[in-house]
């Protein structure tokens, strides 16, 4: 299988490329390279050796700024601030002209998968397979970026929901609301008493829903993200809580999504129903709401 090489395009059409690449002397390496896109635009590249991404990820992880120098001279210096961070590669002055650099600005919503993906181009270079699904590790984190704006939470818990198909074929946050805040209503005669409605959708429950159409579809996408929540933090951001610059990403809104408000009536059918389907013994996704506490990372 092989795997094409990660590349990073900012704003001003600049590109940064990642590549594996195996030196003369045997030694691995990965090869950054900076492009301006534009016709004429200057292209530069340096050679990090395996040591220098390890030290280039912790200097991330911290938001440090710091300068790789490879054998060649050429530089790759990162610059950290609280909105973004430049990697400048640049191209030491040489026979053939003075130095030249080229700046591919990161936005710091964009680091982590930026830093995944050193890692796992070093990993590649020294032959390991990629540690992770590199496409999967980019796609968590930039939705965990997107859940901290909307809901203040990296890893929300998901529970299966009724909806206006009165089946529970749809998706939503787990609902945390207690005391006056929590409107959800209590089914009288749940099996061992009265129980909390976990799978409507009220006004205290928080905006991220989305529609299945299929009960079986509703319940594998909650059991997924779901285990998704309970791994591991990402790497090397233990205690990270602070996402000043986790700016959401172009097409992302930052405004909270219009909640479902489910009206009276529609309440009253649903929960007609959901308590038919108690007595009928269905388990249909009933099991899936037990889901675990979100952690805290
Ligand atoms: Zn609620």
């Amino acid at each position: 299988m092989s795997v094409a090489p990660y590349t990073y395009t900012d704003g001003q059409n600049h590109r940064l490329t990642l590549r594996p690449v195996t030196g003369h002397g045997g030694g691995e390496y990965v090869w950054v390279q900076a492009e301006n896109l534009a016709v004429g635009g200057a292209v530069t590249n340096m050679w990090l050796s395996v040591d220098q991404v390890h030290a280039l990820d912790v200097t991330l992880a911290n938001r440090f700024a710091a300068e790789f120098t490879d054998h060649t001279g050429d530089t790759l210096a990162v610059r950290p601030t609280a909105d973004f961070t430049p990697f400048e590669v640049t191209r030491a002055a040489n026979d053939d002209g003075p130095a030249e650099t080229v700046r591919v600005v990161v936005l710091t919503g964009r680091l982590r998968e930026v830093r995944t993906a050193l890692r796992n181009t070093v990993a590649r270079a020294q032959g390991k397979p990629a540690p992770v699904n590199e496409a999967l590790v980019q796609a968590r984190a930039a939705a965990a970026d997107m859940f901290e704006v909307e809901v203040g939470e990296r890893r929300p818990a998901w529970r299966v929901v009724y909806t206006d198909s009165e089946s529970a074929t749809g998706v939503a946050l787990v609902c945390t609301a207690d005391g006056v805040d929590d409107v959800h209503h209590v089914i009288e005669d749940g099996p061992d008493g009265p129980v909390r409605d976990e799978q409507g959708v009220y006004d205290c429950c928080p905006g991220v829903q989305f529609e299945t159409y299929s009960t079986v579809l509703a319940a594998y996408l909650v059991e997924l993200l779901n285990a998704d929540a309970e791994l591991p933090a990402e790497h090397g951001t233990t205690g990270e809580k602070d996402t000043r610059g986790s700016a959401p990403q172009q097409g992302e809104s930052t405004h909270p999504r219009p909640r479902a408000l489910p009206e009276e009536s529609f309440i009253r059918a649903r929960e007609r129903a959901r308590t038919a389907a108690y007595f009928r013994g269905a388990r249909t996704a009933a099991d899936v709401i037990t889901a675990p506490a979100v952690s805290s990372d």
